[in-house]
C-alpha cells in the first residue's frame, strides 16, 4: 500500500493534469470500485470542474465545483492514469504499475473511466479491487431536495451491502455523510507534516501505550500516513530498536524520533515516493525513494554506519528491518 510520500506524489500529479478541467461523462465498469448510487454519480459529476486536489492520510480528495469531494483509495494494486488527447499526447501514471496495466487503455482491470470536456481520460485501474471511489458533500446535503436525498440513501444501502466492512461502514445516516465527518469517523491521528504534529504529542502518544514504537507509528489514529518503509528508516535514523516499548522511550529518543519521521517523509515526496514493490510516481517514471533506504527490505546487508548485516524481524504482525548494533 502506498504510504503518505507516494500518495501526495499521485495528489502532485494529479494537480497539475487534471485541476481545471470539466468532466463530461463517467463510465463505471466495475461498481463495487465506485459503490455510490449511479444516478447520484452522474449528478454530482457531469459538468463539474475539478477545483482542487488535496490529501488526508493516504486518501486522495478531489475537490469538485458541485461542493462534492470525490476520495480516492488506492489500496493494494489502485493505479490512475490520465492521457490527454491532444496532437501531442501527454499521459501520466500515478500508484501502483502492475505489469498487466501495460498496452492499450482500456484494459480488463480498467473499472472506472472519467472523460472531461477536452477529452483527457481518467482511467482507475485496479487488479485486486480493493481500492475505491466515493462521493461526499463538504458540506450536509439539503434534504429537502428530494431527488438527491433519495439518491444517497439509495447509496447507503448499496454501500452496506456491497462493501460490508470496507471503506465507509460509518456512512448510515444522511446526518453524518459529509468529508468531514467520514474523515472523523476514520479517527486518523494528526498529518506528521503538519503543525499539529509536534514532539510533545509524540511524547504523550508514546507515554500511554506499552506496544511496541514500530508498532504505535504504524497505528493511523495515532499519526496517520506512516507505513511500513517510512517507520523502519525513521527508527534507524533516530538508533532506537523497533521492539522498544513506546513508553519507555527516554525525551531525547522523542525528539530523534521525530525529527527523523519528519525528515524520512520529507525525503520520501523529494524523491517522487518508493518504487519498491509495484508503486509508479507521476509522469509513469518510478520514484527514486528507494536509493535512499537504508534498512527497508536490505535484510542481509551490510548496514551502511556499521557494516553489520541488516535484520528483519516480526513485531505486531509487520516486518521491522533494523541494524542490531547502530538501533538500541
Ligand atoms: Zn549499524
Amino acid at each position: 500500500m502506498p504510504e503518505l510520500p507516494e500518495v501526495e506524489t499521485v495528489k502532485r500529479g494529479l494537480a497539475r493534469k487534471i485541476v481545471g478541467k470539466t468532466v463530461a461523462d463517467v463510465e463505471i465498469r466495475h461498481p463495487k470500485s465506485f459503490a455510490d448510487d449511479a444516478g447520484l454519480i452522474r449528478q454530482v459529476l457531469i459538468e463539474a470542474r475539478v477545483v482542487a486536489i488535496a490529501r488526508r492520510a493516504k486518501i486522495l480528495l478531489i475537490e469538485l465545483s458541485t461542493n462534492w469531494t470525490l476520495a480516492v483509495h488506492l489500496k493494494m494494486t489502485g493505479q490512475l492514469v490520465v492521457i490527454q488527447n491532444s496532437a501531442k499526447p501527454d499521459g501520466f501514471v500515478g500508484g501502483h504499475s502492475e505489469k498487466v496495466y501495460e498496452g492499450e487503455l482500456p484494459n480488463k482491470h480498467t473499472q472506472v473511466i472519467f472523460t472531461f470536456s477536452d477529452k483527457t481520460k481518467l482511467y482507475f485501474n485496479d487488479l485486486r479491487k480493493f481500492g475505491w471511489l466515493r462521493l461526499f458533500p463538504r458540506e450536509i446535503v439539503d434534504q429537502t431536495d428530494q431527488r438527491l436525498t433519495r439518491s444517497l440513501r439509495t447509496s447507503s444501502e448499496v454501500n452496506e451491502h456491497l462493501l460490508g466492512g470496507g471503506c465507509c461502514e460509518t456512512r448510515q445516516s444522511l446526518d453524518n455523510q459529509t468529508l468531514e465527518s467520514f474523515l472523523e469517523s476514520l479517527q486518523l491521528g494528526p498529518e506528521p507534516l503538519s503543525a499539529d504534529f509536534t514532539e510533545d504529542y509524540l511524547s504523550k502518544l508514546s507515554q500511554k501505550r506499552s506496544i511496541p514504537i514500530k508498532q504505535l507509528l504504524l497505528e493511523q489514529k495515532g499519526i496517520s500516513g506512516i507505513g511500513n518503509i517510512y517507520a523502519d528508516e525513521a527508527l534507524f535514523r533516530s538508533k532506537i530498536a523497533p521492539r522498544r516499548r513506546a513508553n519507555g522511550l527516554k525525551r531525547k529518543e522523542i525528539e530523534e524520533l521525530y525529527s527523523a519521521i519528519r525528515e524520512v517523509l520529507e525525503l520520501g515526496i523529494k524523491h517522487g515516493g518508493t518504487s519498491k514493490n509495484t508503486y509508479r510516481n507521476v509522469e509513469g517514471t518510478k520514484g527514486k525513494m528507494q536509493d535512499h533506504l537504508k534498512v527497508y527490505q536490505r535484510t542481509g546487508k551490510p548496514c551502511i554506519v556499521c557494516a553489520t548485516p541488516i535484520e528483519r524481524i516480526k513485531t505486531g504482525g509487520r516486518s521491522a528491518h533494523f541494524c542490531p548494533t547502530c538501533q538500541k
